[in-house]
C-alpha cells in the first residue's frame, strides 16, 4: 500500500519572518495523519525550519543538491552528505526549472539522484514534458526518457527508496493544470514501464503530480489510480490551502 506524500516546493521565496509565519500557521492546521507531508525551503532557510518542525511529523527536504557526495573545492554547492548532516530527510532532482534554467541535463541529474541516495535522502526525481512535446506527441517518450537515465543506468532497485514527480512544464505555475486523465496517463505509463523491470518495485513507487495544484482540484487528481499525492509550488505557500490539499490525498 502507497502512503500519499504531498510536499510543498517553497522555490525561491519567502524570508525570516514569513517562512517563520508560515510553519506557525502550517502546525496549527489539522494534517492528516495517512498522508506524509514534506517542505523543500530554500537552502538559506533549511536550518530554521528543521528546528521549527522538529517536534512535528512535517519532512523537510532540499530542493537541490550536488552531484559530488565528497567535500571539496566547489563554491556554491552543497553536497547530499551536508543536508543529511543537518537533518534534511529528501532532495528534489531534476526539477524542470533547474533542467532549463541551469541547463541540467540526465547524466547531471542521474549523479545527484545517485548522491542523494548514498547519503541516505529520499531522492524525488521530477520529470515532465514541455507543451512543444506534448503537442508533438512525445510525452510518453520525454518522460519515459527522464526515468530511464535513472532507472536504466543504477538499476530499478534504485527507484526502491525514491519518488517521482510527474510535473508537465506548461501546467507549471501557469494556472493550468493537467486534467485528470491526462496526469493518470503518464502516471500509469510510468508504472508500467516500472513493471518491465520489478512489479513489485513498480507497485510500491510513489508517483506524484505536480502543476497547479491546488485546493479545488487536488482531490480529482489524488483519486487516480497511480497518483500518489503532489509536488505543490505556489499553493504550499499557503497554509491553509496547503493543508486543504494534503487533506485531499
Ligand atoms: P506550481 O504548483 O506553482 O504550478 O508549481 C509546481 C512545481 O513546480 C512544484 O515543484
Amino acid at each position: 500500500m502507497r502512503r500519499p506524500l504531498v510536499a510543498g516546493n517553497w522555490k525561491m521565496h519567502g524570508s525570516c519572518t514569513s517562512i517563520k509565519q508560515l510553519l506557525s500557521e502550517l502546525v496549527d492546521e489539522r494534517l492528516p495523519e495517512n498522508v506524509e507531508v514534506a517542505v523543500f525551503p530554500g537552502l538559506v532557510h533549511l536550518q530554521t525550519v528543521i528546528a521549527q518542525l522538529a517536534d512535528s511529523s512535517i519532512a523537510v527536504g532540499a530542493q537541490d543538491c550536488a552531484v559530488q557526495l565528497e567535500e571539496g573545492a566547489l563554491t556554491g554547492e552543497t553536497s547530499a552528505l551536508q543536508l543529511k548532516d543537518i537533518e534534511c530527510s529528501m532532495v528534489l532532482v531534476g526539477h524542470s526549472e533547474r533542467r532549463q534554467l541551469q541547463e541540467e541535463t540526465d547524466s547531471v541529474i542521474c549523479r545527484k539522484f545517485s548522491a542523494a541516495q548514498a547519503a541516505g535522502l529520499i531522492p524525488v526525481l521530477c520529470v515532465g514534458e514541455t507543451l512543444a512535446e506534448r503537442e508533438a506527441g512525445n510525452a510518453v517518450a520525454v518522460v519515459q526518457r527522464q526515468v530511464d537515465a535513472v532507472l536504466v543506468e543504477l538499476g530499478v532497485e534504485s527507484l526502491v527508496h525514491a519518488v517521482v514527480a510527474y510535473e508537465p512544464v506548461w501546467a507549471i505555475g501557469t494556472g493550468l493544470t493537467a486534467t485528470p486523465e491526462q496526469a493518470q496517463e503518464i502516471h500509469a505509463q510510468i508504472r508500467e514501464h516500472v513493471a518491465k523491470y520489478s512489479a513489485e518495485v513498480a507497485k510500491e513507487l510513489r508517483i506524484l503530480y505536480g502543476g497547479s495544484v491546488k485546493a479545488a482540484n487536488a482531490a480529482e487528481l489524488f483519486a487516480q489510480a497511480d497518483i500518489d499525492g503532489g509536488l505543490v509550488g505556489g499553493a504550499s505557500l499557503n497554509a491553509k490551502e496547503f493543508s486543504a490539499i494534503c487533506r485531499a490525498a
